[in-house]
């Protein structure tokens, strides 16, 4: 006799646990089936430990700028094994965490890998044995997995986000392909642990996604810190070949075919759904052109009963959209009316240095959809806090419509950006004006400011430029 869940979750990432805990929350009798670990990509091979190592980096980088902070410091060093041991100690407490949660919210969580029979069937395989489950209601949240070049491997010498976590010692030179988020944080951590860093980006600009002041600023940045950061490079993918110890590869940057040679090659183009070897086509469940499941804003599949959540849908990629489409599909399937999901209030990150933190529409988006845009822009240069930080890089840019007083978007490029693109988020969640977030008293000295003066700027009445 097979056990009947009024939820399942395939799948305990960042979007299945969340989606599960709600699921609880809302008197549902529910199970979490994961083949690994609960916490997914996110906990244990994405979001979490590559801020562990950023943190140190960004921590490296004040070090040895010391003496611009008035300090003597003797040469500084990274201790890779004991970042790795304290990268496993953050994880695991997070993971403990998360399993803390389930017990509380009396999840059932199955260890196992799940495959769909139907659209309500589960057969959960573990080297125990097989058991199978029924859902009166299934939320697919299988995730993601990196990626590769056509013809081009993964390998000792050719990584994945996930091989270079996986690296005990700090590489003494790298190439890494493709400057999303991805390889514009590995870019920056790498550098700042000593590592010769060669940044390949086939778009015009790195973080070409972002609005399009922000890659070539961020290029001229990592330019300056000595990163080899090229945009508009064209690799040829013929011509990667890798031995025990290193790697070659040439590319095409403004026209010059240069060959480049370091210890690994980074590939960051990417992720792709996972939606092989799940059961899907048992459902009845369609997949995309792009080959992610197809939902719509309150992540319904079309298949009576069953939603899909986080990475395996495609949109942003990201742990917070995830877990957010999770509540979302849990409260529909609860028939409680959610808010459906917004790409236009959900924020983006990237922790490289300086951070990245966005919201909202590009001014070049604005623009294209006929907006009547006018843009405020402040420097992190004239605020106060960033200077004590010494960190002046950067803006907060706002991209507001003129006729409607709606804010369209904000983009950051600057100290703490990630953090700093809440209030922007919840000013656009609230629909708030430029000049509510412009009069919102911030307090001095503080990062803060400058999403202030950025939206007073919007309505050409900024106080400090
Ligand atoms: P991405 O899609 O964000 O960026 C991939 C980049 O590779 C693009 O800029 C693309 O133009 C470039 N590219 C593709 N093929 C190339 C080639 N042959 N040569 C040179 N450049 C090439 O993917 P990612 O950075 O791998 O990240 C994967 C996903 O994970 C994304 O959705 C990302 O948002 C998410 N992620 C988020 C964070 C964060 O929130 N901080 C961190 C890491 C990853």
């Amino acid at each position: 006799m097979s056990d009947t869940f009024d939820m399942v979750l395939l799948g305990g990432g960042s979007g299945g646990y969340v989606a599960a805990v709600r699921a609880a929350q809302l008197g549902m009798k529910t199970a979490v089936v994961e083949e690994e670990k609960l916490g997914g990509t996110c906990l244990h091979r994405g979001c979490i430990p590559t801020k562990v190592l950023l943190r140190t980096a960004e921590l490296m980088a004040a070090v040895q700028d010391g003496a611009a902070y008035g300090m003597k410091i003797p040469q500084a060093a990274v201790d890779y094994p004991a970042l790795i041991q304290r990268k496993t100690k953050i994880v695991d407490q997070l993971h403990r965490g998360i399993q803390f949660l389930m017990k509380k919210n009396a999840v059932t969580v199955l260890n196992g890998r799940g495959r769909l029979r139907d659209a309500h069937t589960v057969e959960v395989m573990s080297a125990h044995g097989s058991q199978t489950i029924q859902g009166k209601n299934l939320v697919i949240a299988t995730g993601s997995t990196a990626r590769s070049l056509p013809g081009v491997p993964f390998g000792p010498r050719v990584l994945s986000s996930d091989g270079a976590l996986e690296l005990t010692a700090v590489p003494q030179s790298i190439v890494i392909i493709g400057a999303g988020a991805v390889g514009c944080e590995f870019a920056s951590l790498y550098h700042d642990f000593g590592t010769r860093v060669t940044l390949l980006e086939a778009a015009p600009t790195l973080l070409p996604l972002e609005d399009q002041e922000i890659g070539p600023e961020l290029g001229r940045i990592f330019t300056r810190r000595g990163i080899a950061a090229h945009a508009g490079a064209r690799v040829d993918l013929g011509s990667i070949r890798t031995t025990d110890a290193s790697v070659t590869l040439e590319a095409e940057i403004q026209g010059k075919v240069t060959r480049f040679e370091a210890d690994y090659l980074l590939v960051a183009v990417g992720r792709a759904p996972r939606v092989e070897d799940v059961g899907l086509e048992t459902t009845g469940v369609k997949l995309g052109p792009a080959g992610t499941i197809q939902v719509d804003a309150r992540q319904r599949t079309g298949v009576e009963g069953v939603w899909a959540i986080g990475d395996v849908v495609g949109g942003y990629q990201l742990a917070h959209v995830a877990a957010h489409e999770g509540v979302t599909a849990v409260e529909d399937a609860a028939g409680i009316a959610p808010d459906p999901m917004d790409p236009n209030v959900e924020p983006r990150a990237t922790y490289c240095r300086p951070e990245v933190g966005s919201v909202g529409l590009s001014e070049k988006d604005a623009r294209a959809q006929g907006h009547e845009v006018s843009v405020g822009k402040f420097p992190f240069r004239a605020n106060g806090r960033a200077l004590i930080h010494g960190d002046p890089d950067g803006f907060v840019k706002v991209v507001a419509d003129a006729r409607t007083n709606d804010i369209l978007g904000v983009h950051i490029l600057g100290p703490s950006a990630a953090d700093l693109i809440a209030e922007a988020t919840l000013a656009k969640f609230l629909d708030a004006t430029p000049l509510e977030v412009g009069h919102t008293i911030h307090p001095h000295p503080t990062l803060t400011e400058t999403v202030g003066e950025a939206a007073l700027g919007a309505l050409g009445i900024a106080l400090n430029i």
